[in-house]
């Protein structure tokens, strides 16, 4: 017997359309946010990081004068706060993709951290499916990811 649909009929996905269209838009309002404060701590920690790795190159190991010291503590700290900085960042991002905030202390190998993140798959807040990075919506239930 011949299908009752036309061909290019696309049955719905299990669970479309269960989404509250204002829980909805909330989550991608907080996805948005997460993304934004990602960007605000990851940036400004690798460039941090980045500058402080610098400085320490330029001094020795062994300070001599306080002029030394105070350019290796100053490095010492730009890498370190830095570093935390970025792990901040990640635990954003980590949040963002639907992850634990755990994946956050990636960043402890900076960005080797970063780049791992980078090509982990989304997890769907509203059923905990899959999807994959650059999906913006979940594949099962058509939700904000
Ligand atoms: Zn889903």
């Amino acid at each position: 017997m011949a299908s009752p649909f036309p061909h290019d009929y696309v049955p719905p996905a299990p669970g479309a359309g269960t989404i509250d269209p204002a829980r909805a838009a909330a989550a991608r309002q907080r996805i948005r946010n997460l993304n934004l404060l990602s960007f605000a701590f990851a940036i400004p920690g690798i460039a941090a990081q980045a500058v402080g790795r610098v400085m320490l190159t330029t001094v020795s190991e062994d300070p001599q004068t306080l002029d030394e010291a105070g350019k290796a503590l100053a490095g010492a700290g730009l890498t370190l706060g830095g570093a935390a900085f970025l792990i901040i960042g990640l635990c954003f991002y980590a949040r963002m993709k639907g992850r634990s905030w755990a994946f956050g202390l990636l960043g402890f190998l900076s960005c080797i951290g970063l780049l791992i993140l980078a090509v982990l798959g989304k997890k769907c807040g509203f059923c905990g499916s899959d999807a994959p990075r650059s999906a913006t919506e979940c594949g099962r239930c058509r939700g904000p990811v």
